[in-house]
């Protein structure tokens, strides 16, 4: 899934009534598994000026940077965090952002073909390919992105009464903005 997508659903899952804070920790959790591949575009785009065809075909894939996404994409080490957060720290915030990261894993798991993580690294290899992919064409990415565009908007409307201040009423209206506008460009390309 798009990270905006992980972001809207997520804030949406983890939403209680009178606890706005916990928005911003939902926020977060769902933002980190994605945040090493942000890291490898910029390094490989801006600093190392890779071409962007061998930089998603080939530098995606080698180790190294495989290891820096599985990384943050580790159930069993998102589980510790949870347990931590829970049992150690007593903590609702951490809580809530390592469920934020398990929710982000758990849609990722279904929606990844080639590009699945190593969902229990560092314990195994094991990737699981799923038969849809949220943007590849060869599985039916072009459907795939074509209903989470159109859940994102319909989470959003829920969403939208839960907000509270006009500030993140704003990013909500832009980030369906954005998320729309990726789609056009997606689906005309
Ligand atoms: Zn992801």
């Amino acid at each position: 899934m798009t990270t905006q997508a992980h972001a809207i659903f997520n804030i949406a899952l983890l939403s209680r009534q009178g606890k706005p804070y916990r928005h911003r920790y939902a926020l977060i959790g769902a933002v980190l598994p994605d945040l090493p591949m942000f890291i490898f575009f910029a390094v490989e785009a801006f600093i190392r000026r890779t071409p962007q065809h061998e930089l998603w075909n080939t530098r995606y894939f080698i180790q190294e940077w495989q290891n820096f996404f599985d990384f943050s994409n580790s159930i069993p080490l998102i589980f510790i965090l949870l347990g931590v957060a829970y049992y150690h720290l007593n903590s609702e915030k951490i809580t809530v952002l390592a469920w934020s990261m398990l929710i982000h894993c758990s849609f990722d798991f279904f929606l990844h073909n080639d590009d699945a993580h190593h969902h229990f690294f560092p314990l195994s290899d094991f990737a699981f390919q799923s038969p849809i992919s949220y943007w590849d064409a060869a599985h039916y990415g072009h459907i795939v992105a074509r209903i989470e565009v159109l859940a994102t908007l319909a989470v959003s409307f829920y969403l939208f009464r839960r907000l509270q201040t006009r500030a993140s009423l704003w990013v909500l209206v832009g980030v369906n903005l954005f998320s729309v506008a990726g789609y056009s460009v997606f689906a005309l390309t």
